[in-house]
């Protein structure tokens, strides 16, 4: 879907396709030099990292396995406390493995720092955290994100599998959802 297709739900773009694209291809390609000799399992969160998951790993030059996490976090309201429930869990053991998870957006930082504590505690040899985008609010938390698409405003952002209210996941661009959207 692309800008046109939507009117005025979108206030501006800030990451293009091509933009997202190439830096994609770069990630993919540190990603590739990084585990050289090495075993990899990328575990996507979803639904938000679907279509990173999809142009990543197409990019990468070796064999990589996949799996998948759904997982919830609480807190009061729009905060999230880091309370994290598992709605969907890996389909395999990881005991021993080299997981690289791959996540849509950091913001606090709070589900992955959760998230990266429970697969190290599984016996993994080691758990890395891709993410395309940041939040300035993520330097709060002590979560580190080894590779990092894009350092973004701390506006609500939709696109790229990133939704709200389950929509707009299929923008192959990142957005701004415009205010009028959510008051
Ligand atoms: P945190 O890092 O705060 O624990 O939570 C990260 C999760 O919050 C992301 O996986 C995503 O689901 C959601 N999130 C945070 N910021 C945004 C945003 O700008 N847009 C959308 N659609 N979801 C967001």
């Amino acid at each position: 879907m692309d800008l046109a297709a939507i009117g005025t739900d979108v206030e501006r773009v800030i990451v293009s396709e091509i933009d997202l694209q190439k830096r994609i291809k770069d990630l993919a390609a540190q990603v590739t030099s990084d585990y050289k000799d090495r075993d990899l399992l990328l575990v996507g969160v979803l639904k938000g990292a679907i279509m990173a998951m999809a142009d990543l790993s197409r990019n990468m030059q070796r064999h990589v396995d996949m799996d998948w996490m759904a997982v919830s976090s609480y807190g009061s309201g729009t905060k999230s406390s880091g309370v994290v429930r598992i709605l969907k869990d890996l389909d395999r053991d990881i005991t021993g493995r080299e997981v690289l998870i791959v996540e849509d957006i950091v913001d606090t930082g709070l589900t992955l720092s959760w998230l990266k504590s429970n697969l190290e505690s599984r016996g993994a040899k080691s758990v890395e955290i891709l993410s395309i985008l940041r939040k300035p609010t993520a330097a709060k938390v002590e979560v580190s994100v080894k590779y990092v698409g894009f350092d973004i405003p701390p506006d609500f952002v939709v696109g790229y599998g990133l939704d709200f209210n389950e929509k707009y996941r299929n923008l192959p661009f990142i957005g701004v959802l415009a205010k009028h959207m959510y008051s």
